[in-house]
């Protein structure tokens, strides 16, 4: 006989590194229990269960079992039994999965209510009926929903129903009686959609909830947040089965959730909001509107002090922002969630840079706190306010940035709108877990409803959207498309503007400046920012980067603009100057001159003045790079690139001919464009193949480069020129290039003490196949990761995002477009073998890479994990590169 496998965990076995197995909320219930903090007892059921459940549609042998088993313990350990007619168990049962997916999954409180055990729990309330019918309804509604699939719209009705028979808008107004009809009507509505009564067997309905939640793993809305999020499809979740605590008993009762610091700004001090009398779904959903946590002092002083004498223990435990759910029943405080928070951007680097000088955590620790995404985040401009902007309404800036867009009112007119390339604001009375495309869609989501924790707020930041919540001066009307505002219409169409970081909405399009994290790294910080605790933490994680990392990053830029802006950002180099930029605009006549050019007078005249431009070209580049190493690539593209389209000409030519113009000149270019046209270019003659066969060209722009290195040079400058050959795939091409580089190279330099590296991208998988040999000729590799990927996929780099990419990330066969993050398995494999087998040949060989990716975090990580010696990225993305080399190193 075989040991059954361990399905369920009280809280009391558990820990917070249990996170695979129990979940997250479970995990953290589990260390609350164990630091002797008041969690309502409870247990358990793993993500493996729930794995079990999905992949066969059935409970796990012997976990009903082990359910039964901790029921028992949990009953003998509360003094009574779950539904007990006299003196009722209650239970909660919640989803709880590795990550948080806030509202995502299903939830069902009361479980253990049926008709007889109502009466008990009216008994336990001290004879509250009207608690304990509600307690019931509440019970029945959300079994029926979640569990059961019935309309949740009929039990609104039912309820609005209820409501204007007693003449009435609030809840509260019901009556024991009225919550006793109401629960005859909710029982009518079940049976009318299932075909069975509700079920009254107390351990029936548990195990329903359980599946319930165990299926809603695979809810659609659940399905597309973790796309969105990119969390793993395949983890399941944990439930948790809880001992009822009730914040709806009366006013010495209640509900709230507490931050240890701000989330939005990571300032010091107690956030919050508070709901007397309510459920914690009252809260979360953003049904009513909370006050500030710090109310609750006047309201229940001793609840309040200890609250913040645990808030300050789970903060010393986490070393770090952790969010907390709780709930007072008739003055006792109940812990029913802890976590470390979410956090905007901003309060994540204020956050970690708080908990360096409080000794929590050392400078190591604290880039790990943080990300290249978020640094990216705060490289965002914010709104210019002046006297002409005043705001019409403020809610609660719930996740910072400056939107501006047209009003929307539901999802499906963001998805449409944005489709169009507009961009819209979602504006909602509050958000539920079926606007989530509408919010993804959207610019920026503005809701008249709800606190810092509504799911509107949750999620918005989780997806780094710009949020105000909360607004309640806007009074919403959907179905009328439009909402007014201080006297005001704004209808669908409008433009608004919102401030996600002071929660204030505007009308009209305001205008935005540039966000002083950006100041502070071009060095022209306003004086008033340069104190400010954001711009302090920034540079002091930054220069931490920089000290670890073992990565340099260098840029990718081809204009002295670019370079100078890269380097004041911290660019250590160039890692590609694509000098197929510098044959466009008033030069590309020159550059048409070259490809028509019929004898070799015709083409040594266009190169010839070609090459006074080239040069200046590079001595601006070098000038700005003084010191720094500067790769230069030879041209790339396919010539027919700097012609005119084929089809276009042509008709250009057969109408001037039918006009009877002289069209010789126009015959000529339709004839070179037509000898020129490749059906893949891509594939076709470009780059090293261009070289071979233009005679001059690349000779022209070797001695362009080396001629500038020597003006800068004479100038009293260092230049550190790097000539780079593309779309090389055998060692022959490379040693025929070089041949005849190194001769104009030595000839140019002379004993100006210019010293010229030759080196090659890797971007065809031979090339990678063959790094051996070909790092023989080479003095440095850099990777072109958007072509690797391009040709080890065989995926058309300009075709195929908008093409199926979506339909690809769907079916979970990549989790994110191999151009934007590496491809580790494939792509990055062809790097590995490459770097290994070029070094193994070469041992100085200089290896970095200059596609896309090289300003991606999670591709950085790799590149550090490989061995290279540098990434290159677009100037933007170069502190996002310093940040995330710094957080591989440590
Ligand atoms: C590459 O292919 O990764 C690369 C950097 O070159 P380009 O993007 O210019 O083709
Ligand atoms: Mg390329």
């Amino acid at each position: 006989e075989t040991v059954d496998h361990k399905y369920v965990y009280d809280f009391a076995e558990g820990n917070k590194d249990l996170k695979d197995l129990l979940g997250g909320k479970g995990a953290n219930l589990a260390e609350m229990t164990n630091l002797g903090l008041p969690v309502p007892p409870g247990f358990i059921i793993t993500t493996e269960a729930c794995k079990a459940y999905l992949a066969t549609g059935e409970e796990p042998a012997g976990l009903a079992g082990q359910i039964a088993t901790h029921l028992e313990a949990l009953e003998r350990e509360m003094g009574r039994r779950l539904g007990d007619p006299d003196d009722p168990l209650l239970v909660s049962v919640r989803s709880g999965a590795k990550f948080s997916m806030p509202g995502m999954m299903e939830t069902v409180l009361n479980v253990g209510l049926n008709d007889r055990s109502v009466v008990g729990l009216s008994a336990q309330a001290g004879g509250n009926d009207r608690f304990a019918w509600d307690s019931y309804r509440r019970l029945i509604q959300m079994f029926g929903k979640t569990v059961c699939e019935v309309p949740g719209e009929e039990f609104e009705h039912a309820l609005d129903e209820a409501k204007r028979a007693k003449g009435t808008t609030n809840d509260l107004d019901l009556d024991a009686d009225d919550l006793r009809g109401l629960v005859d009507a909710y029982k009518k509505i079940f049976v009318k959609h299932t075909g069975r009564e509700f079920p009254q067997e107390p351990r029936e309905q548990l195990d329903l909830a359980i599946r319930a939640v165990f299926e809603s793993w695979n809810a659609e809305r659940a399905v597309v947040y973790r796309r969105q999020e990119r969390i793993p499809a395949d983890l399941g979740t944990a439930v948790n089965v809880v001992s009822m605590v009730f914040g709806n008993l009366g006013p010495d009762s209640g509900t709230g959730v507490a931050f240890t610091r701000d989330p939005g700004s990571g300032a010091q001090g107690i956030y919050g909001d508070y709901l007397a009398n309510a459920q914690g779904e009252d809260v979360v959903a953003g049904i009513r509107n909370t006050v500030p946590l710090q109310e609750l002092e006047q309201l229940d002083k001793k609840s309040y002090d200890e609250l913040l004498a645990f808030m300050a223990r789970l903060e010393g435990h986490y070393k770090d922002l952790c969010d907390i759910e709780f709930t007072i029943e008739r003055g006792k405080l109940w812990m029913l969630q802890t976590r470390v928070g979410k956090r905007t951007a901003a309060a994540a680097f204020v956050i970690a840079g708080q908990l360096v000088d409080e000794g929590l955590i050392d400078l190591d620790e604290a880039l790990h706190r943080v990300n290249g995404a978020q640094l990216a985040q705060l490289m965002f401009p914010r709104f210019r306010l002046d006297h002409e902007f005043q705001p019409v309404a403020k809610g609660i800036g719930a996740s910072p940035g400056a939107a501006s867009g047209k009003v929307v009112f539901t999802s499906a007119r963001a998805v449409e709108l944005a489709a169009e390339g507009e961009s819209v604001i979602l504006v909602r009375r509050e958000t539920n877990p079926d606007d989530l495309n509408g919010m993804i869609a959207a610019q920026g989501i503005l809701t008249s409803r709800g606190g810092k924790t509504s799911h509107a707020a949750v999620v918005a930041r989780g997806m780094g959207k710009t949020c105000v919540s909360g607004a309640d001066e806007i009074d919403v009307n959907v179905p009328a498309k439009r909402f007014t505002v201080a006297g005001q219409t704004v209808n669908e169409g409008d433009i608004v503007s919102i401030d996600g970081t002071t929660g204030k909405v505007y009308l009209g399009e305001v205008p935005v400046m540039p966000s002083e994290v950006v100041q502070y790294f071009e060095g022209s910080l306003e004086p008033e920012h340069v104190d400010n605790p954001l711009v302090r933490a920034v540079h002091r994680i930054m220069t931490h980067a920089d000290g670890k990392r073992r990565l340099a990053v260098r840029t990718n830029a081809d204009t002295g603009a670019d370079a100078a802006r890269a380097r004041r950002f911290g660019a250590q180099g160039i890692g590609l100057c694509r000098t197929e930029h510098m044959f466009l605009g008033d030069r590309r006549e020159l550059v048409e001159r070259l490809i028509l050019a019929r004898t070799d007078d015709e083409r040594d005249s266009s190169l010839a003045a070609l090459l006074p431009l080239q040069r200046d070209d590079f001595v601006e580049i070098f000038r700005e790079m003084d010191g720094l190493p500067v790769t230069v690539r030879l041209i790339d593209p396919p010539l027919h690139e700097f012609l005119p389209p084929l089809e276009q000409l042509a008709v250009n030519v057969a109408v001037a001919q039918e006009r009877g113009e002289d069209v010789a000149k126009e015959e000529a270019l339709l004839a070179a464009v037509r000898r020129m046209h490749e059906e893949n270019p891509m594939l076709g003659l470009r780059g090293v193949r261009l070289g071979l066969v233009i005679p001059g060209l690349f000779a022209m722009q070797v001695r362009a480069i080396a001629e500038a290195a020597v003006a800068v040079t004479r100038a009293g400058a260092v230049a550190k020129p790097e000539i780079m050959v593309p779309l090389v795939g055998a060692v022959q091409e490379l040693e025929t290039v070089r041949a005849e580089a190194e001769k104009i190279i030595a000839e140019v330099v002379g004993d100006s003490g210019v010293e010229v590296l030759i080196g090659t991208m890797i971007e065809v998988p031979r090339a990678a196949l063959t790094a051996g040999q070909i790092a023989e000729a080479a003095q440095f590799f850099s990777f072109g990761t958007n072509d690797l990927t391009q040709m080890a996929w065989g995926f058309s780099r300009d075709d195929v995002e908008g093409a199926f990419f979506w339909r690809y990330l769907e079916l979970g066969i990549f989790g994110i477009s191999p151009f934007e993050s590496i491809d580790r398995d494939g792509v990055g494999r062809l790097v590995r073998i490459a770097a290994e087998e070029g070094r193994a040949a070469r041992p100085e060989l200089k290896l970095g890479v200059c596609g896309e990716h090289g300003g991606d975090p999670d591709s950085v990580h790799f590149f550090h994990e490989v061995g290279l010696d540098y990434v290159s990225c677009s100037p933007f993305r170069v502190p996002v590169a310093r940040l995330e080399a710094g957080r591989a190193a440590v």
